[in-house]
């Protein structure tokens, strides 16, 4: 069998009133935030389930329930460098991400490369080995209305040799 597994991570949180945005572990400034238990950092979740999902490992759902009060409030980076802890511990290492977050509002390009290094560094790899994008909906379904913000994230890991 081949040593490389892929996964797929998707997740999507509202924005509201009186929450800080923070997304792929960058606070971006902004009149809302994410509506969520942790952080709502919608893109380390993304990244964290893509992780998961290359393990066969469940979810971050499993991994850190939303009733545990341990995880209120709690840095998404901090649970994704969890979820790299035991991509190790599993005999795996990261060899390439890619995602995308899908906002209608705010512009996130000035904020892309920040979020790079923060999930690199939570990952163990360097930036190159991450990418992030960003786009709009054009104004359709409820991305589109500003209701909330989308991230989608893709892993490639490799199985560690001995
Ligand atoms: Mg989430």
């Amino acid at each position: 069998m081949s040593g490389l597994r892929i996964g797929l991570g998707h997740d999507t949180h509202a924005l509201v009133p009186g929450r800080p945005l923070v997304i792929g572990g960058v606070r971006i400034p902004f009149e809302r935030g994410l509506d969520g238990h942790s952080d709502a950092d919608v893109l380390a979740h993304a990244v964290a389930d893509a992780c998961l999902g290359a393990l066969r490992a469940g979810d971050i759902g499993k991994l850190f329930p939303d009733d545990d009060p341990a995880y209120e409030g709690a840095d998404s980076i901090g649970l994704l460098r969890k979820v790299a802890a035991l991509v190790q511990e599993r005999g795996f290492r990261v060899l390439d991400v890619d995602s995308v977050i899908i906002a209608q509002v705010p512009k996130l390009s000035p904020y892309r490369d920040r979020m790079r290094e923060r999930l690199a560094d939570a990952l163990g790899v360097t930036p190159d080995a991450v990418g992030v994008k960003a786009t709009t909906t054009e104004h359709l379904g409820a991305v589109g209305r500003e209701e909330g913000i989308v991230a989608q994230a893709v892993v490639l890991l490799e199985r560690r040799e001995g």
